[in-house]
Parts: structure tokens; C-alpha cells; sequence
């Protein structure tokens, strides 16, 4: 939890592109203390590349997209949610095209892969964006909220109008073994109606039943149905846990969202940031840091 980490090797995670259907596949590679994670566009020359960060967040209709002059690097949740819950902090992670690969619609093929690469501590603290007072957020009847809490929490309310999914909600401390078993392999999901109309737009080509649970008016089309009777919700707490990485620092408070999208939580990231009374950017080096925050909230926390 102390010291920044990336990985030891190379390990690549092949697949195909949602939207263009085309083979698609990314490399990560270990990088330094201090560098983030960059993403490299290998197919344009000059390797262009992009921080995942909210201020190079482009788009946020369909995934969340990173977008530079004249290129972009799209669908980077389902691999940041998994580079969050391993604590890898520094990485570059190549390209071979536009898209990341889609993959199972899960952030599974994304954990596994870096789980195959081995994580290593580096000579670096970490920093976190801990926080100590509320900050609220809301766009309608979409709100997001973060209080703080000695941890990583997410929780996550979702309402479709659907038989198979209605309202579902979650609530998890984000560690690496709870998002293994509870969320790293809840697949993205879609309308028949919608991925219809997106294809004859030239969207989501590469979409199927093998990388999305899709539903008709009546159920669940997949023939081996679902993962989790509680599968929706489930990914929407990944998307977060993926979309929150772009603050630039892992997080020590407890997040609330209810029907949140990729939308919601970048305007959502961009107002934390801006509420510098609320939080501290800090290494846990010293119990005495955190002992600052919380020993007023939780005198008797014993912080080890
Ligand atoms: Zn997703």
C-alpha cells in the first residue's frame, strides 16, 4: 500500500475492437516511478501517446475516450478499473489501433494478463487523494458523492425500466481480492434495439454475445445467461472503479453513486479536483499523515 508499483515484463492481451470490429490488441509494459499510466499509439508514427487523466477524457457517450488532435484512444475503463484494483501505478500500456480490445466485456482479460506480468513495489511512495470532508455532485437524477472512509469503497445504485434488471445496488471496499471475485468479470451489457441502431451508424460492429450480455424487451439473449443474478450493477461499479483513476491518484474515501455513466463520472471527477478544502493529497509514510484526517472522525481508529 506504501510504495508505487508496475510490472515486471511485457504481457500482451489480444482481442478484437468494439466498434470497428477489427483486431485490436495492447501491450503493458513496467515504466518508471512517477509516470502514470501512458497509452501509445504504436500504429501512427511518432508513437503519439496520452496520460490517463481527466483533462485528456475526450469522450463519454458510449466509453470513455481519450482524445488528442488528431488521434484517440478509446474504451480505456475495463483496463484502468483493473490496473486500480492491482495498485499498479506506473505503466505504458502500447497500441495497435484506436480501440482497446472488448474482450469478454469484462475487465477480466485486463486483470489476469497484468496478474501474468507480476506487480513489483518500486523506490517511490505512493500518493493518494484522501479525503476529508463530503463532496456532493449531481446532473439530474444522476448523483455521485464521495465521504471520506479509511479505505476504497464504491457504491453503486442502478434503475432500468427491464424485467432483468430493475433496481440492483452494491456496495464493496475495492480490494484486489473483492474485485477478482465480485466485479472483474461482469460483462458490459446493451439493448437489441440500441446495438441494432449503432451498427447501421458503423457502430459497434465487433459487438456480440461473446463481449456483452444483451437483452431484448423480454430477458437476457445470451444462451448461458448471466454471471451474477446482479451482473448490471456489478459492472457499473468496474466502469467507476476505472473512470475514478482518472483523478490521477488512488483514492481513500468512500464513493456513491447512483445511475451513474461514463458522463457522469468525468464531470464528477472534474468537480473533485476542483474542491481542494475537501481533500489532501498525501503518502501514507507515517500513520501520523492519515491520524491527521481521521482521528477527528474516528478517534479510536487504530491506523497499523
Ligand atoms: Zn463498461
Amino acid at each position: 500500500m506504501l510504495y508505487q508499483k508496475t510490472i515486471s515484463h511485457a504481457v500482451e492481451v489480444k482481442g478484437i475492437g468494439l466498434h470497428t470490429g477489427a483486431p485490436s490488441s495492447i501491450t503493458f509494459k513496467p515504466a518508471p516511478p512517477d509516470a502514470g499510466v501512458y497509452f501509445f499509439r504504436q500504429d501512427i508514427s511518432g508513437l503519439p501517446s496520452l496520460k490517463a487523466s481527466s483533462r485528456n477524457v475526450k469522450a463519454t457517450q458510449m466509453a470513455t475516450v481519450l482524445g488528442g488532435e488528431l488521434f484517440a484512444i478509446s474504451t480505456v475503463e475495463h483496463c484502468m478499473s483493473a490496473v486500480s484494483a492491482l495498485q499498479i501505478d506506473n505503466l505504458h500500456i502500447e497500441m495497435t489501433g484506436p480501440e482497446i480490445p472488448i474482450g469478454d466485456g469484462s475487465a477480466n482479460p485486463f486483470f489476469e494478463g497484468l496478474k501474468k506480468a507480476t506487480i513489483i513495489e518500486q523506490n517511490a511512495l505512493r500518493r493518494y487523494f484522501v479525503v476529508k470532508r463530503p463532496i456532493y455532485f449531481s446532473q439530474g437524477d444522476k448523483h455521485a458523492y464521495i465521504v471520506p472512509h479509511y479505505g476504497f469503497k464504491v457504491s453503486c445504485t442502478i434503475e432500468f425500466p427491464h424485467p432483468s434488471i430493475g433496481k440492483q445496488k452494491i456496495e464493496l471496499e475495492i480490494t484486489q481480492d473483492n474485485f477478482e471475485k465480485e466485479l472483474s468479470q461482469a460483462r458490459t451489457f446493451g439493448f437489441l434495439k440500441d446495438v441494432k441502431a449503432l451498427q447501421a451508424k458503423g457502430l459497434a460492429l465487433g459487438g456480440s454475445l461473446e463481449n456483452a450480455v444483451v437483452l431484448n424487451d423480454e430477458g437476457v439473449l445470451n444462451p448461458e445467461g448471466l454471471r451474477f443474478e446482479d451482473e448490471f450493477v456489478r459492472h457499473k461499479a468496474m466502469d467507476a472503479v476505472g473512470d475514478l483513476t482518472m483523478l490521477g491518484y488512488p483514492i481513500i474515501g468512500h464513493v456513491v453513486l447512483h445511475k451513474a455513466g461514463h458522463d457522469l463520472m468525468h464531470r464528477f471527477v472534474e468537480h473533485l479536483i476542483g474542491q481542494t478544502d475537501c481533500y489532501d493529497i498525501m503518502d501514507l509514510e507515517s500513520p501520523l499523515n492519515l491520524n491527521q484526517v481521521f482521528s477527528p472522525l474516528y478517534p479510536k481508529a487504530k491506523l497499523s
